[in-house]
């Protein structure tokens, strides 16, 4: 260790020191002297390992309670915890995917802050059933005879493939051995509700007969699952619920079909291929149709389970189903999402997912030459208006994009690199890409009411200097 190191280690300040200081106090009655020890407590331990390191770093009692105020703030985000989606893709899972409708939420925060008839019979004063009206009206608006709502769509295909095929084959499409990622793969969720898995056909080709050949007596269910995040192309060949499911009449099989997001909208509309609907699955002869709630419905995290009763009533006993159901605010955030789509054009404007998807360029130009304007008199920046290929994303549409617009942005004193990372950091944080030594940010999916946010946000994150430890 350099004489200059020991003498750096030996002066950094203590906690108790630090405690006096005004700026502690303030913290102290902002969050508590306990978090605020603690804090720099883990931030002194940090600076020791960065001198040690050989990192030239200037650290004093300033820069310590600055980067302690401005960790504490981020630990009880809470109070902000929006993010400024400008990447572009509408359904990001690493961002929560659909943002609700303000009615679901609404909803939600009424079904926390209070007690709910969840379990309770109001008629007959005594217990209910937690699911009988969203049972109801999912019922109602996919045409099937019951319905189940679960935690989410991988829960549901596992409790579907558990009640009704444990230690029996099903019958799957080689084309159709889905990785949704985060550990989401077809082929061990079977395993773990303890069937076997049939693949039939190649990756690029499965045909009517290949179901056919694989049928035994031990066959259980045959089961389709949506490619919801990738396109075979080319010399490609499969075999949709329509086909399977005479194939599944005449052998006495349940046809369950994993619709991944299960749309509810026609998504030709705007300029999309569309996406399996539940409804109609069902109506082609699907007899279990599944898909996530947070997908194309638009709401919060679900898995529903739609189709035959006796299929239904079956996992509705069954002991996984305890483990694998929603809570109070999910199923109030889910009922009030379905009350929308009781009317299409009601859901189409009040859902989020959609108004998104519905905004036309000129609109998105009309606000990328506002924030240009706004931004023009930063020097450190040079701000382009760019074409740009928003998507879907969430296992929805692959390979499809929807045209849109966004601001390039190239900073002049700091990388762009740096310029990314500030606007991560921020408040609120701003996730954008980089692209050929700009970053974009997708206007398509950043709500008009955030720009105010973003421009502010760009502002900081030009001026700000990096945290010394970081
Ligand atoms: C997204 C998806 C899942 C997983 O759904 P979650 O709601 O994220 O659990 C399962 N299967 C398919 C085909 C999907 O697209």
């Amino acid at each position: 260790m350099s004489s200059d190191q020991s003498k750096r280690l030996r002066a950094l300040p203590k906690v108790d020191s630090l405690l006096n200081h005004p700026q502690a106090n303030a913290l102290s009655k902002q969050y508590s002297q306990g978090l605020v020890v603690q804090g720099l407590r883990e931030l002194l331990e940090e600076a020791r390992q960065a001198l040690l390191s050989g990192k030239d770093v200037e650290i004093n009692q300033e820069t310590l309670l600055h980067v302690c105020e401005k960790r504490l703030s981020c630990m009880f985000v809470s109070q902000k915890p929006a993010v400024i989606n400008a990447s572009g893709i509408l359904l990001h899972t690493n961002l929560g995917r659909a943002p609700m409708a303000k009615a679901a939420a609404q909803a939600a925060y009424e079904a926390a802050i209070n007690y709910t008839p969840l379990e309770y019979d109001l008629e007959a004063g005594q217990r209910g059933d937690r699911q009988a009206h969203v049972e109801g009206l999912l019922s109602k608006l996919l045409g099937a005879q019951a319905a189940l709502v679960l935690n989410n769509n991988a829960a549901a295909v596992l409790l579907m493939l558990s009640a009704i095929a444990t230690g029996h084959e099903v019958v799957v499409s080689r084309g159709e051995l889905v990785e949704i990622g985060g550990s989401f793969r077809v082929p061990e969720v079977m395993e773990q509700s303890g069937c076997v898995l049939r693949e039939v056909g190649a990756t690029n080709k499965t045909k009517i007969t290949d179901y056919k050949q694989a049928i035994n007596d031990n066959t259980a269910a045959l089961l389709k699952v949506h490619t919801s995040n990738y396109k075979v192309v080319g010399f490609t060949q499969s075999v949709e619920v329509e086909e399977l499911s005479a194939l599944a009449r005449q052998t006495g099989l349940p046809l369950l079909a994993d619709l991944g997001s299960g749309a509810l909208l026609p998504l030709s509309g705007f300029g999309l291929m569309e996406e399996p609907g539940p409804r109609e699955a069902l109506q082609q002869g699907a007899d279990v149709v599944c898909f996530s709630g947070d997908k194309l419905l638009g709401g919060p995290q679900a898995g529903i389970l739609a189709g035959r009763k006796d299929l239904i009533a079956s996992m509705k006993k069954h002991p996984l189903m305890r483990a694998l159901r929603p809570g109070k605010m999910s199923l109030a955030a889910l009922e009030a999402t379905l009350q929308l789509y009781q009317d299409p054009n009601f859901a189409l404007r009040e859902l989020p997912l959609y108004q998104m998807l519905a905004l036309e360029l000129t609109e998105l130009n009309r606000r990328a030459l506002r924030l240009q304007n706004e931004l023009q008199s930063l020097s450190g920046l040079t701000v382009r208006i760019a074409d740009n290929e928003a998507q879907l994303g969430g296992g929805s549409a692959p390979g499809e994009s929807i045209p849109s617009l966004a601001l390039a942005l190239q900073p002049k004193d700091i990388t762009v690199d740096t310029l990314a990372r500030n606007l991560r950091l921020g408040q609120p944080p701003v996730i954008g890409r980089i692209h050929q030594g700009s970053l974009l940010l997708d206007l398509r999916t950043v709500r008009e009411d955030q720009l105010p946010a973003l421009v502010e946000a760009i502002q900081r994150a030009l001026r700000q200097e990096d945290d010394p430890l970081a």
